[in-house]
């Protein structure tokens, strides 16, 4: 994303508040412009008209997307064709995050696996798996009890610290047990497992792993209701586990897909129903791989496993928009899987910084996709 906006949340605040500070001894350096704030304009519904910056303000710098909070949905093993085949009657939910928002079901995991842990953690790091190319490094698929930090030999930052450091609040709602190497690795330690820049402070204000999606879902969308984080980290898993136990692509697979419609509704009618969150909260939805024709989705080189759907939704969100089309700096791959080299497709690994940029915060440190927050998702 190109477009700044001007907060009205608390970077703003604290700016203006030092303004008025330090305003009577001083003026701003010749060129610079204070920042103005804009109320809210009501919305009747989705999507919020964008609001406009002050006419003191550069506009193509300070118009304010009006985004405040994200809510990040990863669906474990979602093949995007299953969303086109069971169509509208079958995925609401889905068809309207298509229909409102902005989205692509020609996506890309990170190149070297389509396994769910290296491609979760790329998600929140935005780096690629490879460690000696700048990637996390955790290639296992499986909590093997130590930290991200220690796989990488050095500490490796999340879109959970940028919010975190930044003054904002953060939760995790996970569906399989192993996204305790999440817990692990962005939590309080500070013990012997403390690597490089781990300042020992918890990055993930609250989490729940509950192996029941149902649940998991109305526990979120409770915590929604009550008390809404500025980043939220949702893994939602029915798909990839009946893709491993019946069959990716296979009738009770996209029943699974069904259900997790049902349940991706839940989360979007929550947000809708209330203006404070369906006026600034932008949700995000990709998946860490698909599968298709068996039970497993661990061959990378594999057209079903490595495309995944990336989706977004909210205030300002071009309505119904490819994302390649709102994007030319992406190259859309049609089949082919993508190396790192040349114009990159959208990659789940997008989704950390399109959130560092979307809260208005830096981008994830040492993070390689989006780093220069160039994709877009609005109007
Ligand atoms: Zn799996």
């Amino acid at each position: 994303m190109t477009v700044r906006r001007v907060r009205t949340s608390w970077p703003a605040i604290l700016i203006v508040g030092a303004v008025l500070v330090a305003g009577c001894h001083t003026t701003p350096p010749a060129g610079q412009t204070l920042p103005v704030l804009v109320s809210p304009a009501p919305s009747p519904g989705l999507p919020a008209p964008k609001r406009t910056a002050a006419p003191t303000a550069r506009t193509d710098e300070a118009a304010d997307n009006a985004v405040d909070r994200v809510i990040a949905i990863s669906i474990d093993g979602l093949n995007p064709r299953a969303i086109r085949k069971l169509g509208q009657s079958r995925t609401p939910a889905f068809q309207r995050l298509m229909r409102e928002g902005a989205y692509t079901v020609n996506a890309r995991t990170v190149r070297e696996q389509t396994l769910t842990l290296p491609n979760h953690v790329a998600m929140v790091t935005g780096r690629r798996v490879d460690d000696k190319h700048g990637g996390h490094g955790y290639t296992d698929n499986l909590d093997n009890g130590r930290t991200v930090h220690q796989a990488a030999g050095h500490y490796i930052a999340s879109v959970f610290d940028v919010v975190h450091d930044n003054g904002g609040s953060t939760a995790l709602f996970a569906s399989k047990i192993k996204f305790t190497i999440y817990k692990r690795t962005w939590n309080a330690h500070g013990g012997p497992d403390r690597v490089g820049r781990d300042d020992g402070r918890a990055k993930i204000d609250r989490s729940t792993i509950d192996g029941d999606n149902t649940r998991l879902v109305a526990n979120l969308t409770a915590e929604l209701r009550r008390s809404p984080r500025e980043f939220t980290f949702v893994h939602l898993s029915l798909p990839d586990r009946v893709g491993h136990s019946r069959g990716f692509m296979g009738k009770q697979y996209l029943d699974a897909v069904e259900h997790t419609d049902r349940l991706l509704g839940r989360i979007l009618d929550t947000v809708a129903a209330r203006p404070a969150l369906r006026r600034h909260t932008l949700v995000l939805l990709t998946a860490d791989h698909g599968g298709s024709g068996g039970q497993t989705h661990y061959a990378s080189n594999n057209l079903q496993n490595y495309r995944i759907p990336f989706m977004a939704w909210g205030p300002g969100v071009a309505a119904g928009r490819d994302l390649y089309d709102l994007n030319p700096d992406y190259r859309n791959p049609g089949a082919s899987r993508s190396s790192y080299r040349g114009k990159q497709p959208i990659r789940n690994a997008d989704l950390a910084n399109l959130a560092t940029d979307a809260l208005d915060l830096p981008r994830v440190p040492g993070s390689e996709f989006d780093s220069s927050h160039a994709l877009n998702v609005f109007r």
